[in-house]
């Protein structure tokens, strides 16, 4: 079974695109949601999280405290460091387990949808990669629009990110989400790519 990953910077609109992927019946392990998910349901992590950030790091009704968290982690950079250093492997961990149980299922291949995969280095366990791109002025548009921020604060991650240019030159496969070129077009084509690489 043939591992994909599928990323892109802020907006790019990586989730838009698996929603294509999931009506061709692709197992997709969407990372980033994982890891929120495991923040606030993973004992170990939890107790983790918590010798870095105190009790606060949880609000009274178990949610994770982002503001508190996201405060001291923004003015300490080895907080974060340390942060990720936790959160990093367990995602890996759940990211292999899940991995494991569609063997079950059959499927050629399964997607991994993640923000960083060329920045931590989770490239090295995937056989392609995919790149969705748009340019910046749609970026910042839509996610001032989804997220209710800035198009400073948009402006912001994006220069927190890896360029665009750099993840395009990585990539095995691009999708142009541009608004020109069908989305449903470049999935389908870079689908028969992928099923044709196991043939
Ligand atoms: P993030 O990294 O922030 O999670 P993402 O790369 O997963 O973002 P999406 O959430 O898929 O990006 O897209 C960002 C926003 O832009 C969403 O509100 C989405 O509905 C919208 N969007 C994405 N692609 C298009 C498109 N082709 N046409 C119109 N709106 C789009």
């Amino acid at each position: 079974m043939l591992r994909i990953g599928i990323t892109g910077g802020i907006g790019s609109g990586k989730t838009t695109v698996c929603k294509i992927f999931e009506t061709l019946q692709i197992p997709i392990y969407y990372a980033d949601d994982r890891a929120k998910w495991l923040m606030v349901n993973s004992p170990s992590l939890q107790t983790g999280i918590q010798q870095l950030f105190g009790k606060e790091a949880y609000l009274e009704d178990g949610a994770l405290n982002r503001a508190h968290i996201g405060g001291i982690a923004f003015k300490d950079p080895a907080k974060l460091q340390k942060l990720n250093a936790l959160v990093h492997p367990a995602v890996f961990v759940d990211g292999e387990n899940w991995q494991q149980e569609q063997l079950t299922f059959g499927a050629t291949y399964t997607l991994k949808e993640a923000a960083l995969i060329y920045e931590t280095g989770s490239y090295k366990m995937l056989d392609k990669v995919i790149v969705v791109t748009a340019p910046e002025e749609m970026r910042i548009e839509r996610v001032m629009k989804r997220d209710n921020l800035s198009a400073e604060a948009v402006k912001e991650r994006i220069a927190r990110q890896m360029p665009e240019s750099e993840k395009v030159d990585k990539a095995d496969y691009v999708i142009q989400n541009d608004g020109q070129h069908s989305l449903i077009k470049q999935v389908l084509s870079i689908h028969q790519a992928i099923l044709a690489l196991k043939a």
